[in-house]
């Protein structure tokens, strides 16, 4: 049976880290991290997500800002109010909780390069992502920076091992094929036009897998002693949360394993804390 990546255990102690610092930083008469979080709408999953940011904001004593527009805004409301936290200097860290409504005339890529660079804790700006390819990131994308943390914790080194990515998407799968590389591993990216997956996968001393199907791999695609990390949510038809990996029978095959929920979700949140601690003290020259 493998043992478990616990992003609960391991996202406490980040958080732990960065409440400290944050009492240091105020202590010395640093202003208090502030996050803005504008939420567009009333996607009940998408509150759940804002109301979680902003209980680790108040956990790691930051300030959080929440600012809700109607589901008919519009894109030019809301790069306003973007506009506006951009020029605040006050306001530390700016995120948008995508994805925005469906149906209406959002463009979620327009909302992303309007946030400050500076600010970009979700570092979804491309400045941020052409530091992050250029091996010179300035904040992290929150849930493979996540990812790297876990492993690092557990002490599972990259360097030459063969890292499976499965998906593409500019905010998981790119950015952790990036981090992976960084670390010098041999990094393959999987999508679904992919040939022959499960050979692929096989291949894998670390499969990192986001492609938001439920239970989409199973032992049969795992090698035996691999690391699987399940970054998937997938809420069923009876309520309940599940990732990506079918936990019980790939749990029977790998050496290391996270489950859903408690692994990937609660580190995301974390180094959103820590992106922001770090966009406040670059603000005020002290990273
Ligand atoms: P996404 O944008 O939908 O991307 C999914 C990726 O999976 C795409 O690259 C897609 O390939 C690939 N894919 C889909 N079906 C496939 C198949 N049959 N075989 C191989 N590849 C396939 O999703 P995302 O935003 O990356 O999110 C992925 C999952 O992670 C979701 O469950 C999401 O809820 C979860 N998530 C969790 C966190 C967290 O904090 N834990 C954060 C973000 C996302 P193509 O590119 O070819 O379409």
């Amino acid at each position: 049976m493998a043992n478990l990546l616990s992003g609960k255990a391991v996202s406490a102690k980040a958080l732990g880290s960065v409440a400290t610092q944050t009492a240091e930083l105020v202590a010395s008469g640093g202003s208090q991290p502030t996050l803005a979080v504008i939420l567009v709408g009333e996607d009940p999953a998408s509150q759940i997500y804002v109301r979680n940011k902003h209980r680790a904001c108040e956990q790691v004593g930051f300030h959080s800002l929440e600012f809700k527009l109607p589901v008919h805004a519009g894109q030019a409301a809301l790069l306003s109010r973007v506009e506006e936290l951009n020029a605040n200097a006050s306001v530390h860290g700016v995120l948008c909780q995508m994805p925005l409504p469906k149906g209406y005339d959002y463009d979620e890529s327009a909302v992303q390069r309007a946030i400050s660079p500076g600010k970009d804790v979700d570092a979804f700006h491309p400045y941020n992502t052409g530091l992050l390819s250029l091996g010179m990131p300035q904040f992290l994308p929150c849930t493979p920076m996540g990812v790297m943390e876990l492993l690092r914790d557990a002490a599972i080194p990259l360097a030459g091992k063969e890292v499976v990515v499965l998906g593409r998407s500019n905010i998981v799968g790119k950015p952790m094929a990036l981090l992976a590389l960084a670390a010098d591993a041999t990094v393959t990216i999987c999508h679904s036009r992919t040939k022959a997956l499960a050979q692929i996968t096989r291949r894998a001393d670390v499969l990192i897998v986001a492609v938001g199907k439920p239970r989409f791999v199973t032992a049969d695609m795992v090698q035996e002693g691999a690391v699987v990390v399940d970054v998937g949510v997938n809420r069923l038809s009876d309520g309940k949360v599940c990732g990506d990996v079918d936990f019980d029978t790939v749990a029977e095959k790998a050496a290391w394993i996270t489950p859903v929920p408690g692994g990937c979700g609660p580190m995301t949140i974390a180094m959103l804390m820590q992106n922001t601690l770090r966009a406040a003290k670059l603000a005020q020259g002290d990273a």
